[in-house]
């Protein structure tokens, strides 16, 4: 029987989709690259993505959990064709323990959604990256999505207490962060579908802030934002955001959202303060004057829970507001120590300069976490492969300032090249190892995160002979 005939005895037809242009839809995610499915299957719970992973794996056929597809760097792209688990259908919250503050979701639950429904118990769900109206949890467990908010409640991996996941041979297993022995829910969050498929996560809830302050405060340009922000952590504070958006941002924020960002400033700061009614105000007091000691041009807090909202709202729609500027626009995930960040922002100006490409900056500057936009037109030939280079020569300048090359988006097939910048032949082989022992065939999620050919052939296992490095390099297969 052909695999796509096991999934219909398996799931029913309403629940495998094979059509061309069903399949279109599932082709690609938020990165540039494309590739159909052999089919989209869409389960109702745990025992059907468990049927679809052992049917999946008996036949060979590639496995590529999808959330939203709002990934940014083609994670959940079929790049090796393959069965798409789409979680659109598990979308509950299956528990909510007020008392114990946790609950327990499947996957396709979107993020927003659960600090809705957390809501009427005080509550609220931490990570909120900025797609978080459509993005979900199991992608953002996926991916360990961070977000402006990341700053003081730090990113998924601080808020997965334990996960539910489907192994290759169809069983269940869960690991969970109080259980004894190895921290394998570590191990399996921002693991980007490539150890097993996240059938339920439990998720840790926080209590919702007695009072909150949102503040916008001009500076002149963004070395001088970054500065600031550096100066008011070093002064021992802890917003819960320090979040800055320079000239080109905010224009094209304001003529969306018109939420009140001054346009004539060089760059603002957003800064997010939390806590109980006195401690949030004294709290602003001694960061406005921080930020007036470096240089801020206007210091001005939110008058009410509309104009907060409103702040919050252009800031987490800014990507979507660049479409008001430009044709195409690619956005770089790197993250520098926060000291760096007005070098860092240095370099990428020159770069985008050296390229003859416009460059806008929206970022979470407390995580020292970099996004420049590259504008560009993707009919352009020339300009994609202006973008390419720019995009690499950012990574390259933020590793030479001794950060990384992803804050939050993760690895995908994006960026599964550059990995040997931050990581040595030893540490990926035993990454590999690691991976191997949750999927011996690698059919989970493949050509992710890991470099590919012949850059692989450094990484594989030193027991290797060469003639076998030859054969599997050959191949295109990895290690
Ligand atoms: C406008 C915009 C703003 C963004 N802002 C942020 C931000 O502030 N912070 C941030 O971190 N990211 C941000 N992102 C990137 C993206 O939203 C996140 O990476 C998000 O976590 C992806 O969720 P998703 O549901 O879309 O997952 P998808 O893109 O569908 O999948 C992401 C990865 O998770 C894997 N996966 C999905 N579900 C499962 C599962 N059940 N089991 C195992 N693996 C699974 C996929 O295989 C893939 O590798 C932004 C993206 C956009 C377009």
């Amino acid at each position: 029987m052909s695999t796509i005939a096991r999934l219909y005895e398996a799931l029913g037809s309403d629940a495998v989709l094979t059509a061309p242009e069903d399949l279109s839809v599932y082709a690609y995610d938020a990165y540039s690259q494309e590739r159909l499915p052999l089919a989209v299957v869409l389960p109702r719970d745990a025992r059907d993505v468990a049927d679809v992973v052992r049917i999946a794996y008996e036949c060979g056929e590639p496995i590529v959990p999808r959330g939203a597809g709002t990934g940014l760097c083609g994670g959940a792209v079929p790049v090796e064709g393959g069965i798409v688990i789409s979680f659109a259908r598990m979308n509950r919250v299956l528990a909510l323990d007020a008392r114990n503050r946790r609950a327990r979701v499947q996957p396709g639950v979107i993020n927003l959604e659960l600090s809705k429904a957390a809501a009427p118990f005080g509550l609220f769900f931490g990570p909120d990256p900025s797609s978080q109206k459509i993005s979900t949890l199991g992608g953002n467990t996926g991916t360990n999505a961070g977000g402006p908010h990341a700053l003081s409640y730090g990113s998924m991996t601080n808020h997965v207490l334990g996960v539910e996941y489907v192994r290759t041979d169809g069983s269940l297993s869960y690991a969970a962060l109080d259980g004894a022995g190895y921290d394998l829910t570590g191990v399996l969050v921002g693991s980007e579908g490539t150890l097993g498929v996240i059938t339920a996560i439990d998720v840790r809830l926080l209590r919702l802030p007695r009072s909150t302050r949102v503040c916008v405060a001009a500076f002149g340009d963004v070395e001088a934002a970054s500065a600031a922000v550096s100066a008011i952590v070093g002064a021992g504070l802890l917003p819960t955001a320090l979040e800055i958006m320079d000239k080109l941002i905010v224009s094209a924020v304001e003529a969306h959202y018109h939420a009140g960002y001054p346009t004539d400033a060089g760059a603002v700061l957003l800064v997010e303060i939390a806590g109980y009614p006195d401690d949030a105000e004294s709290g602003e007091r001694t960061i406005a004057q921080i930020a007036r000691e470096c240089g801020a041009l206007s210091w001005r807090a939110a008058a009410g829970a509309a104009e907060r909202e409103a702040l919050w709202a252009s800031r987490k729609g800014a990507a979507g507001s660049l479409g008001r500027i430009a044709p195409n626009y690619y956005i770089q995930d790197a993250t520098v120590p926060r000291t760096r960040l007005p070098q860092a922002l240095q370099r990428v100006d020159e770069i985008a300069r050296a390229h003859k490409l416009p460059v806008g900056n929206v970022f979470h500057a407390g995580d020292g976490n970099l996004h420049p936009l590259l504008i560009f037109d993707r009919r352009e030939r020339a300009q994609v492969d202006a973008v390419a280079s720019a995009g690499k020569a950012i990574l390259e300048a933020c590793i030479a300032l001794g950060g990384t090359i992803s804050g939050e988006h993760g690895i995908g097939y994006e960026k599964r090249e550059t990995l040997p910048l931050v990581f040595s032949p030893d540490d990926l082989a035993a990454m590999a190892r690691l991976r191997d022992v949750f999927d011996p065939k690698r059919l989970f999620n493949p050509e992710k995160i890991f470099p590919s050919g012949a850059v692989c052939g450094e990484v594989r296992n030193p027991a290797q002979t060469q003639s076998q490095r030859q054969t599997l390099a050959a191949g295109g297969a990895w290690l």
